[in-house]
């Protein structure tokens, strides 16, 4: 680990690198990544750690995942960051996210392949912030699929890249998870739900009422 870092940053690096690979095979583990695609970040003060280029999430060890800093610069690790960390960067910088994790995962990819949106079709798509936009198709890794993702994931926790697959953030890596494994699971429904006939969208009345029947807890 970098000299410079004192010894609690190290001690928390190194958790989430830890925690990065945890992650990473559960991700493998239920399908949502394949091979070496996918990839998953956690930022704490002015680090960040990444999954890297070129190696399997499920096949990850701590000493794999590069630490970078705010600008994409490795502070320790010798693997190359994921292709795609301009675009985990980018959300740290837009939002107040934690986390990153980004994965081809069938069926979002099947909806961002489709459709420029996934709508509201079960109340629990309140809990991304609301229907999930389709970031439009840029080349994977570029500044310009960075900024379409920056935009489409605007008030929510999650958004889908067109042709490509979905990315979700979180305040940690167990909540962008979540995020996605529940984003997963509602374009499966939505899919399902058009081979069975045609799928009712809940009006913004019914949403309300969602919202206000939560808080009333
Ligand atoms: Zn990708």
């Amino acid at each position: 680990m970098d000299e410079h870092l004192d010894k609690q940053s190290t001690e928390q690096v190194e958790a989430l690198r830890r925690e990065l690979c945890e992650y990473g095979r559960r991700a493998a583990a239920l399908g949502l990544v394949i091979g070496t695609s996918g990839n998953l970040s956690a930022r704490e003060g002015d680090l960040v750690v990444v999954t890297p280029s070129g190696v399997a999430l499920d096949r990850l060890s701590p000493e794999d995942c590069p630490v970078i800093d705010l600008r994409g610069r490795v502070v320790a690790g010798t693997r190359k960051p994921s292709s795609e960390t301009p675009m985990h960067l980018a959300l740290y910088e837009a939002t107040g996210a934690r986390a990153v994790v980004h994965t081809h995962s069938v069926f979002a990819t099947v909806v961002a392949t489709t459709m420029t949106e996934l709508p509201p079709i079960h109340y629990n798509t309140l809990l991304l912030g609301g229907a999930v936009r389709v970031a439009p198709y840029a080349t994977y890794g570029t500044p310009e699929l960075a900024r379409n993702v920056i935009a489409a994931i605007e008030g929510r926790q999650a958004a889908l890249m067109a042709n490509h697959g979905a990315v979700t953030i979180g305040g940690g890596l167990e909540q962008a998870f979540e995020a996605t494994r529940l984003l997963e699971w509602l374009c499966e429904v939505y899919v399902r739900a058009l081979g069975v006939g045609r799928p009712t969208v809940l009006t913004e009345d019914q949403l309300t009422a969602v919202v206000e029947r939560a808080l009333r807890g």
